[in-house]
């Protein structure tokens, strides 16, 4: 029988579509008989949607002032420092 840690460490494969029939109707079930777990996978799905949010590319605005506070501080891109720095 599944345990909740099982579907746990599975759940992304699971998501992914990357788990064979038989693991996943074994988390179909544990997963008809666990609230704790369909709760869980309710919040990771929730979690998994807004990754791509948090990941937007930074604006031309936002690029500008870091590479301006770089500046301030005196350093220089990462591909014009010698190795080792
Ligand atoms: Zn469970």
């Amino acid at each position: 029988m599944l345990k909740c840690r099982d579907l746990v460490a599975e759940a992304d494969l699971l998501l992914a579509g990357e788990l064979s029939w038989q693991r996943r109707l074994a988390i179909r079930v544990h997963l008809l008989m666990c609230r704790h777990c369909r709760r869980f996978m309710r919040q990771f799905k929730l979690l998994l949607s807004a990754i791509p949010a948090m990941h937007k590319p930074a604006s031309e605005a936002e690029v500008e002032q870091v590479m301006q506070h770089i500046q301030q501080q005196g350093g220089k891109p990462l591909d014009q420092r010698p190795r080792g720095e």
